[in-house]
């Protein structure tokens, strides 16, 4: 039995009342507070760290992918996220639009995004807000969610708005209003293991050979277990554009990342990983000029909570390809679930499906109907993200944007990915401010509406 205090009750000043209050920076949020003051709402961007990106800044994700169709170059994003891209491209912290979708993804660099998301947020009138921590949310009788409480060094405060878009990625403030959240897969409720992303540098100078040594020593020590790493690659570009250097997507920590404990241990894990990997690498002759340019300040995460919303994506919309009249954006990823144990299995277990490797996992006898076998969506296609997907059931004055909306396991293996999450931050945001000023319940937005002004605002739907 856990002992337990009783906090006092106590009053908490309101700091801010606003049309629309987004909760979260990153690739779900940032899009979303935007498209929300461009619609003319008086918006708030609520971030805990003390810069935008989530993901692709705390976490040095990269690079940005769910750019194009299934297997081709054919763009299904555009609006706010190909924006956003652009401006990077300008100041040469990001691939060229055209050049990135002959690519399977858009290099970028995490800095550049940095700067790129305070400039936007100041032309577009949307209030910042760093170093604020959402923990809690006051809902009324009705099932009305009518402030958020935020922690900071200031103290504890509330916001009013009149609609908050949760873009904790963690669906953190659809949890604490009180909306249905799955977690996980269903035969365990694990989900996707943690991973970091870290970045080294001195790669111009290690030639071909080298590097092929340097592969062939890492596969040496993921195969005797020495290193419990998924891939035995050098990293690519992903969140620098710097030649010089990559980024290495080799970690794989299992946990949950709504406990802290878990947190803190993949934390630890990773960064240990990527100096024994860098170790390992400077062993082999040639590569000894290599350096460790930066950890995430975050551990990198995959999945956690999802909301229960009016819809909810699957797995066979994914395969299928399915298409929906209420669509608010498209994805043209691919459902690709990293092992929720963290297991590598000698480096052989890449995905979690029916063609996993280590075949005396309980998923593959006990839960194989639960697996996927068909992971893509058909070729030079995509699936439909419909609008209800954004809307949580029972609870008002709520929408959700980025990785946490209503999608199941295989589902939100495909949405989740920064591209995906952009464009569903535009829609959630453009929602969020015609919900607002037009007096509605985000669940009565005109989906016809929003979907036209999607398109007048460039958005791919
Ligand atoms: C190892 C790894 C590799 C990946 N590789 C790729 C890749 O190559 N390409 C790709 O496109 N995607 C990749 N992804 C997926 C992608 O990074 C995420 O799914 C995506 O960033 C989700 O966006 P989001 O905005 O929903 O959440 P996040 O990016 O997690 O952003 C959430 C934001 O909310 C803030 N926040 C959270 N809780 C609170 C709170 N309580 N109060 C205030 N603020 C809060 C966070 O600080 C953060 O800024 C990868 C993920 C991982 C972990």
């Amino acid at each position: 039995m856990i002992e337990t205090v009783i906090q006092p009750e106590q009053d908490v000043p309101v700091i801010a009342d606003v049309d629309v209050c987004v909760i979260g920076g990153g690739p779900g949020g940032l899009p979303a507070a935007l498209a929300s003051a461009r619609q003319g709402a008086s918006t708030l961007l609520v971030e805990m760290q003390g810069f935008f990106g989530g993901m692709a800044t705390a976490g040095q994700i990269g690079p940005i992918l769910g750019h194009t169709a299934s297997r081709s170059h054919t763009p299904v994003i555009g609006g706010i996220p190909q924006e956003i891209c652009q401006r990077m491209a300008d100041m040469g912290h990001a691939w060229e639009w055209g050049r990135a979708l002959q690519f399977w993804g858009i290099p970028f660099h995490s800095e550049g995004l940095k700067i790129v998301a305070d400039r936007m947020v100041k032309e577009a009138g949307v209030d910042p807000l760093f170093h604020a921590l959402f923990v809690d949310a006051i809902v009324t009788d009705e099932g009305l969610m009518t402030h958020a409480v935020i922690e900071s060094k200031s103290g504890r405060h509330a916001i009013r708005a009149r609609v908050f878009v949760d873009a904790t990625g963690d669906a953190d403030v659809a949890y604490r209003a009180g909306a249905e959240c799955t977690k996980g897969r269903p035969a365990d409720e694990m989900p996707m293991s943690m991973g970091s992303m870290f970045r080294f540098g001195g790669m111009a100078s290690v030639p071909e050979p080298v590097q092929t040594a340097m592969v062939e020593t890492m596969r040496e020590a993921i195969r005797t277990g020495a290193l419990n790493l998924y891939g035995a690659g050098l990293g690519c570009l992903g969140s620098t554009t710097r030649e010089d250097e990559r980024t290495a997507n080799i970690t794989r920590v299992p946990g949950d990342p709504t406990d802290v404990w878990d947190l803190t241990r993949a934390e630890l894990a990773t960064r240990e990983l990527a100096w024994r990997v860098l170790d390992l690498w400077r062993s082999v002759p040639g590569a000894e000029g290599l350096y460790l340019v930066s950890t995430p300040a975050h551990v990198g995460l995959r999945e956690s909570r999802q909301i229960v919303g009016e819809q909810r994506l699957t797995g066979e919309d994914v395969i299928e390809g399915r298409k929906r009249s209420d669509a608010i954006a498209r994805c043209g990823y691919w459902i690709d679930i990293h092992c929720p144990r963290g297991l590598v299995d000698g480096g052989s277990v890449h995905l979690c499906s029916t063609a996993c490797t280590k075949r005396d996992c309980y998923m593959l006898t006990d839960f194989a109907d639960q697996l996927p076998t068909e992971l893509y969506p058909p070729d030079d296609d995509w699936f439909d993200i419909p609008y209800g997907c954004l809307v949580p059931q029972y609870v008002d004055g709520l929408l959700v944007s980025g990785r946490c909306i209503s999608a199941d396991h295989q589902a939100m293996a495909a949405t989740r990915v920064m591209g995906t999450c952009m464009a569903i931050g535009e829609a959630a945001g453009t929602a969020a401010a015609l919900a607002a000023m037009g007096e509605r319940q985000p669940r009565q937005v005109d989906v016809d509406e929003l979907r036209e002004t999607l398109i007048a605002a460039g958005a791919l739907v």
